[in-house]
């Protein structure tokens, strides 16, 4: 086959240990901690709810670097959220919650980053968050570590400090829907295949970054991931 334009490149993120994690779809889950959904207005647990970054909103942050986002447009409100990121290295349709955990192949730390004010227009509106969600490096990643070698993550201090200031803090076991049970959801309305990653959801405390600041997130068993907006 001759393809008439250059086919873009598959974006790859760096595995702790060694070798490239080939990056097929981002989805996120939104308000899957209780205070994070309290602070956004709404409480009690509802069933997950997903929306989807292309694949090349991933910024990705190698071992030991300091990631740079470019501050984006037609925003005034720039939101930091950090989540827990998992990574599927087995596809499946309806996966069942006993079976979902033999679909994970590692996790990494990463940051969902949003314009808050563009979905909150959109929220009012009933139109689709895109605008606020879903712009260019809004998935900022650290490297994957394999499951082989942290064993489950189902609990472990979750943060992100903003310029040396704890700003978010939550646990793991504080997940609304826990991995098995986003995956098995998540594999009842698209075909989860090997190469997704799923943005787990966010503790509370999310607020706006400027040009200029550093954010670092660390989650236990996984190092940090830090990125600097430009
Ligand atoms: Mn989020």
């Amino acid at each position: 086959m001759s393809f008439v334009l250059t086919p873009p490149a598959t974006v790859a993120v760096p595995v702790a240990g060694g070798g490239s994690f080939p990056v097929h779809r981002i989805y996120c889950v939104g308000r899957n901690y209780v205070e994070h959904a309290v602070e956004m207005g709404h409480t009690g647990r509802e069933p997950p709810f997903f929306f989807l970054k292309p694949a090349d909103a991933a910024l990705v942050v190698p071992e030991g670097e300091t990631g740079r986002m470019a501050y984006p447009g037609l925003t005034a409100n720039l939101h930091h959220e950090v989540e827990l990121v998992v990574a599927i290295g087995r596809g499946g349709r309806d996966i069942p919650v006993t079976e979902a955990g033999q679909h994970v192949w590692g996790y990494a730390i990463g940051l969902d980053m949003t314009r808050r004010d563009l979905q909150n227009d959109m929220k009012k509106q009933g139109r689709p968050w895109c605008i606020g969600k879903a712009f260019e490096q809004s998935a900022p990643i650290g490297p994957i570590h394999p499951i082989g070698r942290t064993g489950r993550l189902d609990k472990g201090a979750i943060t992100l400090d903003v310029n040396g200031q704890r700003r978010q803090k939550g646990d793991l076991s504080e997940l609304i829907w826990n991995v098995n049970e986003i995956i098995a959801h998540l594999s009842t309305a698209w075909l989860l295949q090997p190469g997704d990653l799923i943005y787990s959801g966010t503790p509370a405390g999310v607020g706006a970054v400027q040009r200029g600041d550093l954010m670092e997130c660390r989650i236990d068993g996984l190092g940090s991931l830090r990125v600097a907006v430009a």
